[in-house]
């Protein structure tokens, strides 16, 4: 795979003007020169392989050769809603979602979550989306929604999609789940909620289950918010790809 460099902007012309951080990247790390290949990706889901034509000081200006329809995402609507730990471990988990391929998170607000990410966070979070991106080869943008209310989230998930909440104690593992399906075709749309470290509280939990979600158990040890959300969403995202027969 060449370099990847995420134009924000949807790509239509045959020339297209890197500005920014990108740019930045492409002349003073890469030291970019007229002629070398990258490719460039917009967001929307395909890629464009471009050549340098000209460097600027602060710009690049490039020319599409051709656009490539490569679809790297999951073969389900993946909706992460969870409480987000704070500092480099918000950071951390945003990033390994891109690769793990969730389509969404929605930031939790719940009884026992510490404060969720205010608008600056949210724009270094959606950066940190973009940089991930460009490393796994994601050519969709995962979406980073405003903080939710737990009512709301719990309510905005439609019922025919799975809705999974994480809780240490829960009489189900996900295998109850998956081998308690019939055959037919696994919903399109997936939400899981992870809690803050200081877990759901009961009447949160029991509104979900009021709702039609179900509780899952994922094991004897207390995870931290990002492993336990990282789990699932991965386990998630293999059953997806790689089952034969529905889930
Ligand atoms: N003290 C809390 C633990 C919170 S851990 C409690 O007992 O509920 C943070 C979140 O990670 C939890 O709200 C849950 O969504 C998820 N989680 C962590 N470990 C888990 C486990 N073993 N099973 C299910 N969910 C877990």
């Amino acid at each position: 795979m060449s370099e990847r460099y995420f134009v924000d902007e949807p790509i239509t012309a045959e020339r297209v003007t890197l500005s920014g951080p990108e740019s930045h990247h492409l002349i003073h790390v890469m030291r970019a020169a007229p002629g070398v290949r990258v490719t460039l990706f917009d967001g929307g889901g395909d890629e464009f392989p471009a050549v340098v034509e000209r460097v600027g000081r602060s710009e690049v200006e490039l020319s599409v050769v051709s656009r490539e329809r490569i679809d790297r995402e999951l073969p389900c609507d993946l909706t992460l809603g969870v409480a987000l730990p704070k500092g480099d471990r918000q950071k951390w988990l945003v990033e390994k979602a891109v690769e793990l391929g969730v389509t969404r998170i929605v930031p939790l607000v719940t009884r026992r979550s510490v404060a969720q990410p205010v608008d600056q966070a949210l724009v270094r979070l959606r950066r940190a989306v973009v940089e991930a991106s460009k490393q796994c080869g994601r050519n969709r943008l995962m979406q980073i929604d405003p903080p939710s209310d737990w009512p709301d989230f719990v309510a905005a998930a439609p019922a025919e999609a799975y809705r999974l909440l994480a809780h240490p104690g829960a009489s189900e593992g996900l295998s109850d789940v998956f081998c308690g399906e019939k055959e037919g075709n696994p919903p399109f749309a997936v939400y899981l909620a992870i809690g803050p470290e200081g877990g759901v509280a009961e009447e949160e939990v029991a509104l979900a289950l009021a709702a039609g979600w179900r509780t899952v158990d994922l094991g004897p040890r207390i995870l931290r918010v990002e492993t336990a959300a990282l789990l699932l969403a991965g386990i998630i995202a293999q059953m997806y790809l790689y089952s034969s027969r529905s889930l």
